[in-house]
């Protein structure tokens, strides 16, 4: 039996659901991985630079958006499907405000 439940790691900026590995490690360290949709790095775009997830969030909304990697950018990708994308942050807003 090799085959294994896929974890899913979830930008905390956009909410793409595909990036290889967790943002932050179980100590809350950044792995410095970069997230293929909206170019967050975290420990470089975060806080460690002075910037609240929620402003990089803002800043690349009013950017429109972009898409940070064209390999992989989906040939759907517009406002809906970023929006409801976003429905996975609040998820893990919910989840860490306690
Ligand atoms: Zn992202």
């Amino acid at each position: 039996m090799t085959e294994q439940a896929r974890t899913t790691y979830i930008c905390p900026v956009c909410g793409y659901n595909k990036l290889e590995e967790p943002p932050y490690d179980e100590f809350r360290y950044p792995t410095y991985v970069i997230c293929s949709c909206c170019g967050f790095e975290s420990g470089f775009d975060d806080e460690s630079a002075g910037n609240s997830i929620a402003e990089y969030r803002q800043r690349w909304i009013n950017k429109g958006f972009p898409f940070f990697n064209n390999v992989k950018k989906p040939s759907n990708w517009n406002v809906r499907v970023m929006r409801r994308q976003l429905e996975n942050v609040k998820l893990i807003d919910k989840l860490c405000n306690k």
